[in-house]
């Protein structure tokens, strides 16, 4: 009888709801409060879609800050990490494991690069940059010299490279700059596209610089082609190794597999994270030939770094994201522009591929608009005062359009 079933669905909604509270409640009273979090209990994925715990749908334009690269329910990735877990989940990095080895191989064959370090996360890929350049500049010209100090890491002005207090220190950003003193030495930080300031902090015993191509959380903003590429001319006639911080912005997040290919350089290294497992930890260091050597037996490590789990999804993300799939990255990216263009209140729509930010117009307010869509059904993120989107590069046509049409809505 239809009055019954109602009445049965209504006290499961009760139900759901009071759970949704209890767990809230909970992850309050026994999680660590580093994050202001949404009103949201997720609990499953399909496509691009998100489910919560009430059975709402919502179209996902976050991925997890960009780590959802392939979206959810993806057979043949789910059939990879579940088949690896059966057959050994971990060793530890002394012995060889197949994923690992296969994972570096296809990574470097993709990427052109010479070798890579694995581990879990783009501050430990980062940190690990910061490593190599500093042991590639003492090899090289240190000579016992103990007034040596050219180790300097020359980062930008409002970027954002992690966590962990030596890529803490070299952010960009004074709000990070507080509470945890002291901070790491030999950091200093340029004015982005500026090549003169940049050039000034170089020469005073910089052995790196370090750069996203496209500042993430600094709020969506791609650096000027000529700059980088000049100050990229710069280190090569100064032996200054080049790091490209793509943790955000690689594996295929802007229509192309490394964001420098846009930027017509290759980058002595280049960091990658967040979109490399599908959503399992990793962290890459690719290095080229200058510098895939200064690392030997016992001078860098991770315990968990490319595990055999991790390896193995990270391998099916290289699988699924081909040439045609970053054909599909930049149409999409065209879709949204073209969309939301349009719109009274957008300033305009910045970045590359499905790495967007979208700038209001004065008076707007970014995490409102959020809220707005996150109760219409989709999930986009901000970056300082933009609304941000990273949507799973393998959103459908059908998922965009819903997802943009409800962002017009809620923009206005
Ligand atoms: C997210 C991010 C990081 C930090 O990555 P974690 O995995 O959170 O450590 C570093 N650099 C950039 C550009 C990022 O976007």
């Amino acid at each position: 009888m239809p009055c019954k079933k109602t009445n049965k669905q209504n006290t499961e909604n009760n139900d759901k709801s009071k759970l949704k509270k209890e767990y809230i409640n909970n992850s309050k009273k026994y999680a660590a409060n580093t994050y202001a979090r949404f009103d949201l209990v997720l609990e499953s994925g399909n496509g691009a879609k998100l489910k919560d715990i009430e059975g709402k749908e919502y179209i996902d334009l976050g991925s997890g800050i960009g780590v959802n690269s392939i979206g959810y329910g993806n057979k043949s990735w789910i059939n990879a990490v579940n088949s690896q877990a059966k057959t050994l989940q971990h060793t530890s990095n002394l012995y060889y494991t197949k994923p690992y080895i296969d994972l570096a191989k296809k990574l470097c064959s993709i990427t052109k690069y010479d070798k890579v370090f694995f581990c879990n996360s783009g501050a430990e890929a980062n940190e690990a940059a910061i490593k190599c350049a500093r042991k590639y500049s003492f090899d090289k010209y240190a000579n016992n010299d103990k007034e040596y100090k050219r180790n300097k890491i020359v980062t930008l002005k409002n970027s954002f490279h992690g966590r962990t207090m030596a890529t803490l220190s070299a952010t960009g950003q004074e709000v990070f700059h507080n509470y945890f003193f002291p901070f790491l030495e030999g950091f200093s930080f340029a004015e982005a596209n500026n090549y003169e300031d940049t050039v000034s902090k170089l020469e005073d015993n910089a052995c790196a610089v370090m750069m996203e191509l496209i500042q993430g959380e600094g709020g969506v903003i791609p650096l000027d082609k000529e700059y980088v590429q000049k100050i990229k001319k710069y280190c090569e006639e100064n032996d200054i190794l080049f790091i490209a911080d793509e943790v955000q912005t690689g594996v295929g997040r802007t229509g192309k597999f490394l964001c420098s290919e846009h930027f017509g350089i290759k980058p002595d290294i280049t960091t990658l994270a967040k979109g490399l497992g599908g959503g399992l930890p990793i962290g890459a260091m690719l290095m080229n030939k200058t510098c895939s050597n200064v690392f030997n037996n016992g001078d860098h490590g991770s315990t968990f770094g490319a595990n055999p789990i991790a390896a193995s999804g990270a391998l099916e993300v290289l699988n699924i994201i081909d040439k045609d799939l970053l054909k599909e990255v930049s149409k999409k990216s065209k879709y949204i522009k073209d969309k939301l263009m349009k719109l009274d209140n957008v300033e305009s729509v910045d970045g590359i591929g499905l790495m967007l930010g979208i700038k209001l117009k004065e008076g707007l307010n970014a995490k409102e608009i959020v809220e707005k869509c996150i109760s219409k059904g989709a999930i986009p993120l901000t970056a300082k005062t933009k609304i941000r989107l990273l949507p799973p590069l393998t959103i459908t046509d059908k998922e965009l359009e819903k997802a943009v049409s409800i962002l017009c809505e809620c923009i206005g």
